[in-house]
């Protein structure tokens, strides 16, 4: 088995694993509790906001520990929204549906919403978005890499475009996370989540910057500064923790790793196989290679790669048997493209070895696929 669906999760590691498993089994007392079963759990929680505070140059009481990217996105855009009750909203057209159909969400409820497309290349413009401000806005969000191209975005200049407007800038670095250092100098709020970093699925950190007003979506006890209702995640934040850690100390040196497997595979494809693109260009994360493939349906790809063990993904939404075409390809390069788009994704459990096999295995499925 192959498996190039790294932005879609990743396995759990082994050390994350052993971090996790005393706080399943011994101390696994309510880190609300006052007795030392509590007590140690809420030292382990802490220990965790400390470090990620640390690495995200941030104080600890702007961490708050949710289930999963998406609960981040909905809480940092509801959230603030709702704390101001009415006013417009910038977001970008390849968002997560996690802050996308927020939005929309939003846009039911009153709110006013203007959507920036990205060009060609898949990028948002940091003019696109000065031009969009009005004095009436609220919120802009803008993810820091795209989890279908991997392209990263210029989220640096978007936040001082909207700094000097007084906009709160939000970042999903749930993609990014994995490759690139995180900092409250990216933005007023962010995210990331465990499961694409080689932890533990269901939790996630999401940053706020102090003194933001911000409304809880889940309401309940008085976890998390009464944000964010609910008996904490325990081994998930431990886990979390520990991958983040690893992960964040190893960039260095697995970072190259995974870009010269993608860049590998990605110069063969091309160049082997008539008819593929890659779909968008600039600053790319250095896991994924999102590739057209003229005449072929993505999620027929997909189906004969996993009939031969390789795992890939399509980024298309299937129900029902109905498949709707990605959002982000269709609004970057037309429906055709997205149609035929297929992701793949490395991490740092790949080798080098499965490239060969991957490339052979893709040329017999195209020419398949397109001589029906
Ligand atoms: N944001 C982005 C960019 C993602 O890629 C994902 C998951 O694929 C999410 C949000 C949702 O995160 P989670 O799966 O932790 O809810």
């Amino acid at each position: 088995m192959i498996y190039l669906d790294n932005a879609a999760t990743t396995s759990l590691d082994r050390d994350v694993l052993a971090a996790m498993e005393p706080y399943f089994t011994q101390i696994y007392g309510n880190s609300q509790s006052q007795h030392s079963f509590g007590r140690q759990a809420a030292k382990a929680v802490q220990s965790v906001r400390d470090s990620i505070a640390a690495r995200n140059v941030c104080s600890p009481e702007e961490i708050y520990f949710v289930s999963g990217g998406t609960e981040g996105d909905n809480l940092a855009i509801k959230g603030l929204c709702h704390a101001y009750g009415r006013g417009h909203i910038i977001i970008s057209g390849i968002e997560h549906s996690a802050l996308y159909d927020s939005a929309l969400q939003l846009k039911s409820e009153g709110y006013e919403l203007s959507v920036i497309p990205p060009a060609p290349e898949g990028i948002i413009s940091p003019d696109a978005v000065r031009e969009a401000i009005r004095p009436d806005t609220i919120f802009c969000g803008v993810m820091y890499a795209n989890n279908e191209t991997g392209i990263i975005q210029p989220v640096q200049d978007i936040y001082s475009v909207c700094r000097s407007k007084g906009v709160f800038f939000y970042t999903d670095c749930v993609q990014a996370a994995p490759y690139m250092p995180l900092s409250s100098s990216l933005a007023d709020g962010l995210v990331f989540s465990a499961h694409k970093l080689y932890g533990p699925k269901g939790i996630a950190a999401l940053y706020i910057r102090g003194g933001t007003k911000v409304k809880p979506v889940i309401t309940g006890g008085m976890q998390e500064r009464t944000l964010r209702g609910g008996t904490l995640n325990v081994p998930g934040i431990v886990g979390l923790g520990a991958a983040y850690e690893k992960c964040v100390s190893t960039q260095e040196t697995v970072n190259p790793y995974i870009r010269s497997m993608r860049d590998t595979f990605l110069k063969r494809v091309l160049a082997e196989i008539p008819g593929s693109r890659l779909n968008g260009s600039g600053p790319m994360l250095p896991s994924h290679a999102n590739i057209s493939f003229d005449g072929c349906a993505g999620e027929n790809i997909v189906f004969s790669l996993d009939l031969k063990g390789i795992a890939v993904s399509t980024g298309a939404a299937c129900s029902a048997g109905a498949v709707t075409p990605t959002r982000v390809i269709s609004s970057m390069l037309g429906l055709p493209r997205a149609k035929s788009a297929v992701r793949f994704s490395f991490g740092r459990n790949n080798t080098p070895e499965e490239i060969p096999q991957v490339l052979d295995a893709l040329k017999e499925c195209v020419s398949r696929i397109r001589s029906v």
